[in-house]
């Protein structure tokens, strides 16, 4: 019985720890179920989560396609709002498609050296208009409309002239004072020659610009406004050369064909456009630097010594007090009459060097 007792403590002891050892099974099943359930919730949220991110993804992706869209809505409302259909929204949409121009310069290949110049082949300037969401910054078309051919100008040796000719030329005017001064002086001593307007001062003083051409001199071109052409783009550059050759015909009913760029600043787009508009340049070899009011005997002594046969001169007749080249004319006339001169328009000069390469 002892045995029965010392068992039964055992047994209880036994039973107690079966109890035990049942419940402390039951918790761990319990456990292990709250685990797996956990870790299902688990799963599942991270596969929603991958999923959801996803789809936040994809309906990124679909806006950013969306975007593109909404735009050309925006371009097809403002050819509606053009036709004069007016729909509040869309004419707001509309108002931030910009388009912007972007210009290549041609290449030039030039022939011959010399200060007559002819474009005898005009190329092209090329053109890329992109239009775009002025919003967003997003590119809606890119149109490459012109692609860039190069330009070919001529060039004439007038300085291999051989008679004795020379070309005198006055930029800047017409200009009241100096203008009408010079134009006395040539006709006292009956010689001819070109002046290179601008513009602005054509528009501003027509009359006198009809008595240059009625002086028999021929008139030629300076730009619109003196600033230099090759820092324009194309459309700037055209309005200077036809705003200009317009006040001339409007003012003196002369048509122009040629043309000195301001500072003889030209580039490939420049020769394109004068090329298109049949305008020859003219530069210049000899230059006493007159605007710089060194003294009329200065100015008068640098162009009879450095003039050769061909020579073109550049004299300014606008810009600033040009009295002093007023005065020098006078003795340039008489030296280079005594040296065997004979004095010619650009034009005239131009066609000297024709004949002569015939
Ligand atoms: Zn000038």
């Amino acid at each position: 019985m002892k045995v029965k007792n010392n068992n039964r403590p055992l047994f209880r002891d036994n039973s107690y720890l079966y109890q035990n050892s049942y419940a402390r099974a039951q918790r761990r099943r319990l456990a292990a179920f709250v685990v797996l359930v956990l870790l299902v919730a688990a799963i599942a949220g991270v596969v929603m989560g991958i999923r959801s991110c996803s789809a936040r993804k994809q309906s990124k992706a679909n806006a950013d396609q969306t975007a593109p869209l909404n735009s050309d809505a925006g371009v097809a409302a403002d050819q509606n709002g053009d036709a004069g259909d007016a729909h509040a929204g869309e004419s707001d949409v509309a108002t931030d498609v910009v388009e912007k121009s972007s210009y290549k310069k041609p290449k030039l290949i030039r022939e011959g050296h010399g200060v007559l110049i002819e474009v005898t082949d005009p190329g092209a300037i090329g053109l890329t208009v992109k239009t775009y969401d002025a919003s967003t910054n997003a590119t809606i078309s890119v149109d490459k409309r012109v692609k860039k051919q190069p330009v070919t100008i001529q060039v004439s040796q007038a300085n291999k002239v051989r008679p004795k000719v020379v070309a005198l030329t006055f930029d800047d005017g017409p200009n009241p004072g100096e203008t009408t001064s010079i134009l006395k002086v040539l006709a006292a001593a009956d010689v001819k020659a070109t002046f290179f307007m601008l513009g602005r001062n054509v528009k501003t003083y027509p009359d006198l610009t009809r008595a240059v051409a009625e002086g028999g001199h021929q008139i030629a071109i300076h730009g619109y406004s003196h600033d230099s052409l090759a820092k324009m783009k194309p459309p700037k550059i055209e309005s200077e050369l036809l705003e200009s050759v317009k006040a001339v015909k409007d003012a003196a009913d002369v048509d122009v064909t040629w043309m000195r760029p301001p500072y003889g600043a030209v580039n490939s787009m420049v020769y394109s456009l004068l090329g298109e508009h049949k305008l020859k340049v003219a530069l210049w070899d000899v230059d006493p630097v007159d605007y710089g009011r060194p003294g009329a005997s200065v100015i008068a002594s640098r162009v009879v010594k450095r003039v050769h046969p061909g020579a073109v001169v550049l004299m300014h007749d606008g810009g600033g007090d040009r009295t002093q080249t007023v005065k020098a004319l006078k003795t340039i006339i008489k030296k280079l009459k005594k040296k065997g001169y004979r004095f010619v328009t650009i034009d005239q000069m131009y066609q000297l060097i024709g004949q002569q390469s015939d």
